[in-house]
């Protein structure tokens, strides 16, 4: 097989995921433009081989060696026209969202501080304190990996829900540019309870937001993890009900009339998970949900989660799923 001058084969991924796993890929190629992308094309075609896109890598569980191919999005620009900005993959979310304050432009202040990058954004629908990305993107350009086709996907289509888009089951596609609709008008939104208060500007949002953050997270350059390990779970109204018998002090958002959403942290922490080890993993002692990692293999961390995923199955008949996107 004849490698791209550009493509490196037996490549360590430990520096391209923030839980440091050290496992490898075969190849490994960055795309850094459309020429990249020709090159990554006829590659996967003529030897019909797997691939991962990935942006910063921050919300990645490697389980194993991978055979195939890696492809790291490093797609640039940044355009603005109006209210609109059309933004290139590989750029840093957070570097955009502070870009998009200096041009006031508004919207996307409560999303301050989440790692990685723009492409990565729509896939699992980006969300904090009370927003989501979905509520300010307009379309989602990629490119079909499957016929090499440039394809336009706007909001209704990428099929938004709470952590998910038609993205994270569709591995061909690869997201090369989003474009955001913003609001030239500032309208905060502080629902969020942490955030109310005196926020007069979307800068006093965003300050507020880093600090919490800052306050609550684990910094994953030098705590390797993922940020939140498992999602909110929805439950239904009978179960919901039940739960309340047994647990008055439940903490729940009520969805409509039907549905809950429970916080995954309260129920790791109730059901006393908090702070715990495996050997080289653990659960934050700051915040249930932030699953951290010291060793280069994924065993302890997936023991320890599955571990939690029965304990809260047994206590409260509440199914976790993981946040993150396992890769193997
Ligand atoms: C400390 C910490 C805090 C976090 N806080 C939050 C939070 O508040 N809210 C939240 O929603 N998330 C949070 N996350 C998760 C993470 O920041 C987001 O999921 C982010 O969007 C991941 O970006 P990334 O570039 O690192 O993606 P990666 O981890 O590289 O990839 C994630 C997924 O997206 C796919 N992907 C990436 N780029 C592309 C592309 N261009 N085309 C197609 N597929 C692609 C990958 O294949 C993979 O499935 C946090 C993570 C950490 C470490």
């Amino acid at each position: 097989m004849k490698l791209p001058r550009n493509f490196k084969n037996n490549f360590s991924l430990k520096n391209n995921n923030s839980l440091k796993l050290d496992y490898k890929s075969d190849f490994y190629a960055d795309c850094n433009g459309l020429e990249d992308l020709g090159q990554i094309y006829d590659f996967i075609n003529e030897n019909k081989i797997n691939i991962w896109v990935i942006g910063e890598g921050t919300n990645l569980v490697i389980k194993n060696d991978l055979k195939g191919l890696v492809i790291k999005n490093n797609l640039k620009g940044f355009k603005v026209n109006k209210n609109f900005i059309n933004v290139g993959a590989g750029e840093n979310w957070d570097s955009v969202v502070s870009k998009t304050l200096e041009l006031n432009l508004y919207g996307l202040e409560n999303l301050s501080g989440i790692p990685g990058s723009v492409g990565a954004a729509p896939i699992q629908n980006i969300g904090a304190y009370g927003a989501e990305v979905s509520d300010f993107i307009s379309y989602v350009e990629v490119i079909n990996i499957k016929n090499g086709c440039t394809e336009i996907f706007s909001n209704e289509e990428c099929k938004f829900i709470y952590r998910g888009s038609i993205f994270k089951n569709e591995p061909h596609l690869i997201i090369t540019n989003v474009c955001f609709c913003l609001s030239k008008e500032f309208k905060p939104n502080t629902h969020y309870e942490s955030l109310s208060g005196q926020l007069s500007s979307a800068e006093d949002i965003r300050k507020r937001v880093l600090l919490i953050r800052s306050e609550k997270l684990l910094d994953y350059l030098e705590i390797p993890n993922v940020g939140s390990f498992f999602q909110n779970p929805i439950i239904e109204k009978k179960l919901f009900n039940d739960l309340l018998i047994d647990y008055p002090d439940l903490k729940y958002y009520q969805l409509n009339s039907e549905l809950y959403k429970i916080p995954a942290a309260w129920l790791i922490e109730k059901a006393g998970w908090k702070g715990t080890s495996n050997g080289d993993a653990g659960i934050s002692d700051k915040h249930a949900l932030i699953f951290y990692n010291h060793s280069k293999k994924v065993n302890d961390i997936l023991t320890h989660s599955s571990e939690v995923v029965k304990s809260i199955s047994d206590k409260f008949k509440i199914t976790l799923h993981y946040e993150p996107t396992f890769i193997s």
